[in-house]
């Protein structure tokens, strides 16, 4: 054995003691040579302290290394090796060494140099080969790395592209669902909008949860919380959104807060906050700095874009529904009403219509004031709504006129159904601020039979036509159109009645002469 400071190491296995010595001339004093006897395998903590760069074999000491248990010279394969002939070596160890995983076949016959050109390029090979590992590594990491940048640009390209297309605050909600799981395990989403900047604000709810079971009251009462100290000393109303999440699996309907990490992230809007955002996740570490990036700009798109929602939703409403009784408004009456005669004609089923008048209203505005007046209008709307069945649908015409829409009825059963409404107008008495008010109503009744077709316009007009003969026929009635056919008929090319027109015509004369319909 020859050893010298700062020399690298060459173990060496199964020399005898010639070969040693020969071998141990040719390696100059840049290495130090251990010899080990066959068999014999130095441990990890001799591996770790002596770093060899090379093994030596003979290629008996090969064979005999192969059946030393492999868990004890696992190391050895991170150590390059060369195969030692000497000139008694048979032609089978010839063909063994070359079949071998060596880098270099040595011969203690060789010249010192021709071994040490050997041995360094035995090396270099080594070294050459580590360097393609650590490149192949460096290669593998930065597509690794490129692959999750790949995943945030999806992610943000698909947010992006599909919270931009609707204006309902729910599918908004359902959408950044699916999206935020291209950036991270999600399980499941709630939100709090609200209003900024109004002290007695309406905060809308939208949980996943099934409303009544135990995950969602902690998910409510985590979200009051949050809202709690995100809205001090507001006075807020919460309104319940259910709102159900895309392919949700069966065991995620029933997940609540404490089974994951739940991200509670205010969102904003020109420096206002409108809602939080409560993300579940089971994701055990945190998110990367490229998913916290692309996590916080989402945030700011959907605050825009929840925002344009709850505007728009603000806008519709007013619209759709008549502000001073609270239900649908003469414009969305007319897109409904399209659509009902249309699906009424085309299934074959009954369509009734109701139009309803208060009788004597100006008399009330008069006496009592506009704003008494006002009062019995909502009083009315809301005796409507009482009465009426889920299915159908109330709206204010004008003035004091309303309508009511009958789906998969008859006009006959309509005829019932006003009948009832009439009675309880006609019995209610209506608080005002002038105190209490009694009135009647007049009503008129048209519809579409199974199998009969008609334009919405018709159904209209001979539920107007209808209403004015209750009108003529004493008030607080209800008259059905059936019957009083011949009074259309009569009147080509006259022009629908506007809403608000004069109704209190008391001679039949006036029903054929004066009043414009038409067809
Ligand atoms: P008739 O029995 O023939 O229907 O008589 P009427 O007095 O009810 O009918 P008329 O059309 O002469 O009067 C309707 C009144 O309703 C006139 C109008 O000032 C009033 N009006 C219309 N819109 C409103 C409203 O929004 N609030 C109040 N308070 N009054 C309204
Ligand atoms: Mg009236
Ligand atoms: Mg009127």
């Amino acid at each position: 054995m020859r050893r010298s400071q700062n020399a690298r190491t060459i173990w060496s296995f199964g020399f005898d003691g010639e070969t040693e010595s020969r071998i141990g001339k040719l390696l100059d004093n840049k290495f130090n040579m251990l010899v080990y006897p066959s068999g014999e395998v130095p441990g990890l903590p001799d591996f770790e302290s002596q770093q060899p760069c090379l093994i030596m074999f003979t290629p008996e000491a090969h064979r005999a290394m192969k059946k030393v248990q492999r868990s004890k010279s696992k190391h050895l394969d991170y150590i390059p090796h060369a195969m030692v002939l000497d000139d008694n070596s048979s032609q089978e160890d010839m063909e063994y060494a070359i079949d071998s995983d060596s880098l270099a076949i040595l011969r203690p016959g060789l010249s010192r140099s021709a071994f040490m050109k050997k041995i360094n390029a035995a090396l270099e090979i080594e070294a050459v080969q580590l360097d393609a590992l650590r490149m192949t590594r460096e290669i593998y990491l930065e597509r690794e790395i490129l692959d999750r940048k790949n995943e945030v640009l999806q992610f943000l390209v698909s947010f992006l592209t599909q919270t931009s297309v609707g204006l309902d605050p729910e599918a908004i909600i359902r959408t950044t669902f699916s999206c935020l799981r291209l950036l991270f395990p999600v399980r499941s989403i709630q939100a709090a909008l609200w209003k900024p900047g109004v002290d007695n604000c309406d905060v809308e709810l939208f949980i996943t949860a099934q409303e009544g079971s135990q995950s969602f009251e902690s998910w409510r009462n985590l979200m009051q919380e949050q809202i709690s100290a995100a809205l001090p000393g507001a006075d807020y109303l919460l309104h319940l959104r259910p709102t159900d999440l895309p392919d949700q699996e069966e065991e995620w309907q029933g997940v609540a807060p404490v089974d994951g990490h739940v991200l509670i992230l205010p969102i904003s809007v020109s420096g206002q906050q409108i809602g939080i955002i409560f993300i579940l996740t089971d994701m055990d570490r945190s998110l990367s700095r490229d998913q916290a990036l692309a996590l916080n700009s989402a945030l700011h798109f959907l605050a825009l874009t929840l925002n344009n929602a709850h505007n728009f939703q603000d806008v519709k409403q007013q619209a759709d529904f008549d502000s001073l009784t609270g239900i649908y408004s003469r414009r969305h009456f007319e897109k409904r009403i399209t659509e009902e005669v249309e699906r009424a004609n085309r299934m074959h089923h009954p369509l009734a219509l109701i139009f309803c008048d208060i009788d004597h209203f100006k008399q009330i505005n008069d006496s009592k004031g506009h704003q008494a007046g006002d009062d019995v209008l909502r009083g009315v709307a809301a005796t409507i709504r009482d009465i009426i069945r889920e299915q159908d649908y109330p709206a204010r015409y004008g003035g004091e006129e309303f309508v009511i829409l009958l789906p998969r009825t008859t006009p006959g059963r309509a005829v019932t159904l006003a009948e009832r409404l009439r009675l309880a107008i006609g019995s209610a008495c209506y608080d005002t601020i002038a105190g209490s008010v009694c009135l009647t109503i007049s009503m008129g009744i048209s519809g579409i039979m199974s199998g009969e077709e008609k334009t919405s316009r018709r159904l209209l007009q001979e539920a107007d036509i209808a209403l004015y003969r209750a009108k003529s026929d004493s008030r607080n009635c209800v008259r059905e159109f059936s019957g009083l056919a011949g009074e259309l008929a009569t009147k080509p090319g006259s022009e629908t009645r506007k809403p608000g027109a004069k109704t209190n015509a008391t001679e039949e004369d006036e029903l054929q002469g004066k009043r414009k319909v038409a067809i």
